[in-house]
């Protein structure tokens, strides 16, 4: 994916950070807000945010079905926490979630923002422990077996992987961790 542009959807959230993270590795990304800026994109990462706020503008600006399509056609695509949420096939409320990826998720579930925490997340995909800030952070709830988990924290899955699609619950990009981003672009977007 060296030459690839990635794409991080600017909708609402915390894409600033993606999108310095991953100029800071060294891949080439832009901003998505539009359907032109997707279709130019080779894979896409869905940044944290409030999911019923970016879902609500993902269906404002037209770009629920085009974004279905090419993730069904096989873009790679990573998800953090809200990005997680709307990849998911169920939510426990809110909008409807693009419905891509087999998990189901209860959001907010370790509490409100003032009870968010960053830990060390055990990985045996991973050389050492990952860091993640987990921020109004949802629960996967329901994982099927055709579904990876790459990482759990407290016995919950954190980190999932399915084909070309990666979903975590944390937020490596607040947390300074570089490695998932890597991961996603050297391993998932790699193995299409
Ligand atoms: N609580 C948010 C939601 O449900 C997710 C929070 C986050 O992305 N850090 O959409």
């Amino acid at each position: 994916m060296v030459n690839k542009l990635i794409g991080v959807l600017a909708l609402q959230g915390d894409f600033a950070e993606h999108v310095g993270l991953l100029r800071s590795c060294g891949y080439r990304c832009q901003e998505v807000r539009n359907i032109h800026d997707l279709d130019a994109s080779d894979a896409l990462v869905i940044p944290g945010g409030e999911s019923t706020a970016i879902i609500k503008l993902i269906d404002r600006w037209a770009l629920r079905e085009p974004l279905v399509k090419r993730i069904e056609s096989g873009m790679p695509v990573f998800g953090t926490c809200a990005g997680a949420i709307i990849l998911a096939r169920a939510s426990s409320d809110g909008e409807a979630p693009l419905g891509v990826l087999d998990i189901s998720v209860t959001r907010n579930a370790y509490g409100r923002q003032t009870e968010s925490f960053e830990a060390e997340v055990a990985s045996p995909h991973f050389d050492g422990a990952l860091k993640g800030a987990f921020i109004r952070a949802p629960v996967i709830t329901d994982v099927p077996p055709q579904v990876e988990v790459l990482a759990e924290y407290g016995g919950d899955p954190v980190l999932v992987r399915k084909d070309h699609l990666l979903a975590s619950t944390f937020h490596p990009e607040i947390a300074g961790e570089t490695r998932v981003h890597r991961f996603f672009l050297e391993v998932v977007c790699s193995s299409n």
